[in-house]
């Protein structure tokens, strides 16, 4: 970018000579017409008149002898001592002095005869200059684009909140860079490479340049994408520079964000294009594989798709150790609220502990766009400070995108979303195994008309069938309630009936929880990771099997759709209470909605 500022002079110094050229051409100098003619100036020489003459090329400065002064020329061929001779017109002392000096050139002429050279210069100067940039462009795209990281980045260890497992092991890593006699003593070998794998925005990108802060020692940063360029052969050759800088600077931490973009499994998907990918990937196994003992660099990658790398990265010697970022559970997320909450004006009511219940799931990116949201709607209402209300709206919105209150709603509409939410509220509230209704709201937000949040007593890494079983009846409903109040079922179920028949299908084809087909595990090809090995490969049953699957997941529906049936059935009069209560409201929560729901636990103790 900066080569178009560099030409700029040059196309400046071109346009602006072009324009003198042609003023020169088309105004030429006008010579002063002169004062005596030639044949005049003899006339008065001959007469004794003239005193001196001055000669300068062909023009000529004549003197009279009362001191006055003329201009006048000759022609070129002739001398001036000879025209006088010619005359018998005596010179030198005596006669008249004749003094030849110099042709002076004027600075037009001067300028007019080496114009065309400083254009032409300029010219070629111009067209070397963009060739050599050109070519220099094409020579450097084998450099690798990797950033050294000097000077101490602002991130540290301490922004990264209650990832503690993976800090400790991140913190040995550095030490073996810093002390690393300590363990050859031992006779522990370095470790090549640590492979973060986690979900998206657990934070990997962000202990990774935690590290650069905190490593001491120099770290190249690069991204799996940027590997990959147009031209065939780079990506590979950029590894290569890559890791012979990083050497140089030894010991150095190389830190490859994304390796999933150059990591994956080799010879996997359709068509080609895939080579370019497969020999960037083979020279990083081959760089890190030509580390020999007392190389003191440490390859740390990321990626989010630890399953589809290529098993060659993993194995022992390469990317040997394995840092798992999970979601933050509740301490976590209390944690990263509290980092992120830090240093920004909020008021008392904010209790981190309780947002940090509400945020099931939520993971660190989630988090962090939480509170910067909340800051954004107080902002916008000219706070001072951010409330909890903020907050609580912020989660809203991440969860099921902004409210929208300007949407115009049919009264018969928001009837039917008061009733389809509030049976989704009281299906939940009468089934033991279902989790704690928190908010309940028909105030369109994102795509849906209205919503029903759930909050898990505790964070939950296991879920059993029970759980199961209880969150389709939970998600049938609204659809279920639809049909009771109204006598009819809307379109508004669509999501809740996708989500619940995806809860059944893994039931069935990935725990076990089916008693039809048994404790098995069915690959349905359902998580497509690279088309072309699912679509070669198909499922791994027989067609009896598939069916048998079909028939369970639709059983597995029928049956939740039942038990809420059930559940509202015992609860009708609750639930026309509830939707009045939603229509007027519009948005139910706190002590107020436990109220309401309390007595349904009592009345109908569910078990599906
Ligand atoms: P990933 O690379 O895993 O997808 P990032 O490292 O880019 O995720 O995380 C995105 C943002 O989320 C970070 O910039 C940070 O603000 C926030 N974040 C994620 N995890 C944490 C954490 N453990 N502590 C504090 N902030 C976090
Ligand atoms: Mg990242
Ligand atoms: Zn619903």
């Amino acid at each position: 970018m900066n080569q178009a500022k560099r030409i700029k002079p040059i196309q400046w110094l071109l346009v602006s000579g072009g324009l003198l050229l042609l003023l020169l051409v088309f105004f030429p100098r006008s010579p002063r017409p002169p004062d005596l003619e030639i044949s005049q100036l003899i006339q008065l020489a001959e007469a004794g008149q003239i005193a001196k003459i001055q000669v300068r090329g062909d023009k000529l400065e004549v003197m009279s002898i009362d001191g006055e002064t003329f201009r006048s020329r000759k022609e070129s061929s002739v001398s001036v001592l000879e025209l006088l001779d010619q005359r018998g017109i005596a010179t030198g002392t005596g006669g008249i002095q004749v003094d030849v000096k110099e042709e002076g050139r004027s600075f037009f002429s001067t300028l007019f005869s080496i114009m065309p050279l400083v254009i032409f210069g300029g010219l070629i100067f111009y067209m070397i200059r963009r060739s050599r940039s050109g070519l220099s462009q094409v020579m450097g795209i084998g450099k690798s684009q990797a950033r050294l990281v000097t000077d101490k980045p602002s991130v540290t260890f301490q922004d990264v909140a209650g990832a503690e497992e993976a800090k400790q092991e991140l913190v040995e890593i550095v030490e073996f860079l810093r002390e690393p006699e300590k363990f050859a003593r031992l006779g522990a070998k370095v470790p090549r490479g640590v492979l973060l794998t986690g979900a998206p925005g657990t934070g990997k990108t962000l202990i990774g340049r935690a590290v650069a802060g905190e490593a001491g020692v120099p770290f190249f940063s690069v991204s799996g994408s940027e590997f990959v360029e147009m031209f065939v052969g780079v990506g590979a050759s950029r590894v290569r520079d890559l890791f012979a800088r990083a050497k140089e600077a030894a010991p150095a931490i190389v830190f490859i964000d994304e390796i999933d973009a150059v990591g994956r499994h080799r010879g996997a998907g359709i068509g080609g294009g895939n080579d370019e990918r497969e020999q960037t990937l083979n020279q990083i196994l081959v760089e890190m594989d030509g580390f020999d003992e007392r190389t003191n660099v440490i390859v740390i990658a990321a990626t989010n798709r630890p399953d589809v790398l290529d098993p060659a990265l993993l194995r022992p010697g390469r990317f040997d150790r394995r840092v798992v970022l999970d979601l933050p559970d509740i301490k976590g997320r209390e944690a990263i609220l509290a980092v992120h909450l830090r240093g920004k004006p909020i008021l008392d009511d904010v209790d981190i502990p309780t947002l940090a219940r509400q945020t099931h799931g939520f993971s660190g990116a989630d988090l962090a766009n939480l509170v910067n949201e909340a800051a954004i709607l107080a902002a916008r209402q000219e706070k001072s400070a951010t409330s909890l209300e903020d907050l609580e709206e912020a989660i809203d919105r991440v969860i099921a995108g902004p409210a929208r209150r300007s949407r115009h709603v049919s009264e018969k509409e928001r009837e039917i979303v008061a009733y389809h939410e509030a049976g989704h509220a009281l299906v939940a509230a009468s089934l033991p195994n279902a989790d704690t209704v928190h908010k309940v709201t028909i105030v369109p937000r994102g795509s849906a008309g209205g919503y029903t949040r759930l909050l898990p007593d505790e964070d939950r890494g296991l879920w059993s069938k029970g759980q199961f079983e209880a969150m389709m009846a939970v998600m049938m409903g609204g659809q279920v309630a639809e049909e009771f109040a109204l006598g009819d079922i809307t379109t508004g179920a669509s999501n809740d009936l996708k989500n619940a028949s995806e809860v059944a299908r893994k039931m069935v084809t990935e725990y076990g929880m089916s008693e039809e087909l048994g404790p098995r595990s069915f690959d349905t090809g359902q998580d497509m990771v690279f088309l072309g090995k699912e679509l070669a490969q198909g499922h791994n049953y027989s067609d009896a099997i598939a069916e048998k699957i079909d028939a369970e997941i639709g059983s597995l529906l029928h049956k939740a759709q039942q038990t809420a049936k059930k559940a509202l059935e015992t609860n009708k009069a609750r639930l026309t209470l509830l939707a009045n209560k939603l229509l007027s409201d519009e948005t139910i929560e706190g002590p107020e909605l436990q109220q309401l729901l309390n007595g349904a636990v009592e009345r109908a103790p569910m078990s599906p």
